[in-house]
């Protein structure tokens, strides 16, 4: 096979694997595939539920690509600012909205803060300290009785038949099994469903990748007014740091009025950069780096991202140190554990959910929850501030039973993924498949067979916003 960016040939060559017999480590009610963004929601809505609920993901900590790519996340209210009249609107609430307050009381969270700028784009802007996130959730699953298994990969899918079993896991301890009742795939790129069999599209090549990077030692104060006094903001919003004259969180600037960084951004098809800020001093989060287009399911493409991703880190933090004053004795002070990705293998479920239906708040007769929010805003926005419902179809993979997922890796169009990938619309659509998983447990059906009345009706009764 012939790779298309090195041409470097493939051998099409295999080798045998003994034969084993794979330990079961575990057996649950419900498996979560993935500890991140919907993961993390998914386990807490199906353990308070009643379910024995275990959580597997690769890395060390919970909260996926929420702690290792995403800034601010979008959003928990509808884009009130952005039409006139339109009533303020809190359209996500539930396990998300809890997770927020938990943060708030941890000192983790300024809670959800109006843009003064760019609220056209996003009216609220809602921050999480990552390194008190990965405590506070710790605290959570624990309290719901959630068994987490870290630093362990999935590696393949068990089924009989057209069921779903469970997983097949690598990790320090060797290779085993974890069988459940009810499995959710919230790992972002399928791999359960995909290992499943389930009919996924690899979005490639409209998937492009960045890596965001925080840089210490920054007078944002002095970088922001040179921001303003060359009109380059494009995005501001305020809050309390602590006892400092420093209040700003997020700040959107437009670099590209910079020569010279403009021509490097150009080079490397930047875009942005968007900035957010906890503490004085600090630019927690830049996000600018980028390439596109990139197979991110492909190891050596991978590997190429990671480690021009991390190249540009280096060159933008040196332009960022040259040009903007603030800038000068600044450094990097942080980069994710892995570039961050934004759309992979997409599942085939019984809905999936279009553009159309979003920028006309569609609603549906089994949804589990609605949202708010459009990355392209404001070229793309839902009709009047309005929010669309997320069908419980749309969770449901095709040909497969006893299979949930939720996430980045469903709305196989590109502009609705643009909405339904960001961190809130994950967590809403965690909290449904979650309940939905316990639900099946309880009453002894499969996710295809499950009431959804019932489920709409457990999800009201547990905070859920349906407008
Ligand atoms: C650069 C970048 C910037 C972004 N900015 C924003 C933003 O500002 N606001 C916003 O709202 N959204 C933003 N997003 C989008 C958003 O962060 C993601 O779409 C969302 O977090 C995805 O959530 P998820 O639960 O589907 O996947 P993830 O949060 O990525 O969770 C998947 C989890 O599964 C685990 N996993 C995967 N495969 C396996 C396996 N085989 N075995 C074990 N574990 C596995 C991973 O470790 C991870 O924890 C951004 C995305 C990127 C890439």
């Amino acid at each position: 096979m012939i790779n298309k960016n090195y041409g470097v040939i493939r051998m099409e060559k295999v080798v045998i694997e003994r034969k084993r017999n794979t330990p079961v480590r575990l057996e649950c009610d419900v498996l979560v595939a993935g500890g991140g963004t919907a993961g993390i929601v998914a386990a807490l809505a199906a353990a308070r539920n009643g379910a024995k609920t275990v959580v597997i993901d690769r890395y060390g900590y919970l909260g996926g690509t929420m702690l290792n790519g995403a800034g601010p996340l979008h959003s928990f209210f509808n884009l009130y600012k952005a039409f006139p009249g339109a009533e303020k609107t809190q359209v996500v609430k539930g396990i998300p909205q809890e997770i927020i307050d938990r943060m708030i009381e941890a000192g983790g969270s300024f809670g959800h803060v109006e843009q003064e700028k760019g609220y056209s784009y996003d009216s609220t802007v809602t921050l999480i300290d990552w390194e008190i996130f990965k405590g506070v959730i710790f605290d959570m699953m624990c309290e719901a009785g959630v068994k987490l298994l870290l630093h362990t990969l999935i590696v393949d899918t068990i089924k009989e038949g057209n069921k779903v079993k469970g997983v097949i896991i690598e990790s320090k301890s060797g290779r085993e099994a974890v069988l459940a009742n009810i499995v959710i795939d919230a790992t972002g790129d399928a791999d359960v469903a995909y290992k499943a069999g389930v009919k996924c599209i690899n979005t490639y090549p409209d998937g492009h990748v960045g890596m965001p990077f925080g840089m210490a030692n920054v007078n944002i104060k002095k970088a922001v007014s040179y921001f303003e006094d060359n009109d380059m903001i494009t995005q501001i919003a305020y809050a309390k740091k602590g006892d400092c004259d420093d209040n700003i969180i997020r700040v959107g600037f437009n670099l590209k009025k910079i020569p010279a960084i403009r021509e490097y951004m150009e080079k490397h098809g930047m875009f942005g950069p968007l900035s957010v800020s906890f503490h004085e001093n600090d630019m927690s989060f830049i996000n600018c780096t980028n390439i596109k287009p990139l197979d991110a399911l492909d190891v050596e493409e991978i590997t190429r991202a990671e480690i021009e991703l991390r190249k540009q880190v280096v060159e933008m933090s040196k332009l960022f140190k040259k040009y903007i004053p603030g800038f000068e004795n600044a450094y990097i002070s942080w980069t994710p554990i892995h570039f961050g990705v934004r759309r992979t293998r997409i599942v085939e479920c019984e809905h999936d959910i279009t553009i159309d239906e979003i920028v006309n708040a569609k609603r549906f007769d089994d949804e589990v929850a609605v949202y708010g929010f459009h990355d392209c805003a404001p070229r793309i926005m839902i009709k009047n501030a309005g929010v669309y419902g997320i069908p419980y179809r749309a969770l449901l993979p095709k040909g497969v039973e006893n299979l949930l997922v939720a996430g980045r890796l469903i709305s196989s169009d590109w502009e609705a993924h643009m909405s339904t990938r960001n961190t809130v619309s994950c967590m809403v659509q965690g909290q449904a498949v979650g309940t939905a998983a316990a639900l099946c447990t309880k009453t002894g059906v499969s996710p295809r067979m499950l009431d959804v009345k019932l489920l709409q009706k457990t999800l009201k009764e547990q905070g859920v916003y349906f407008g």
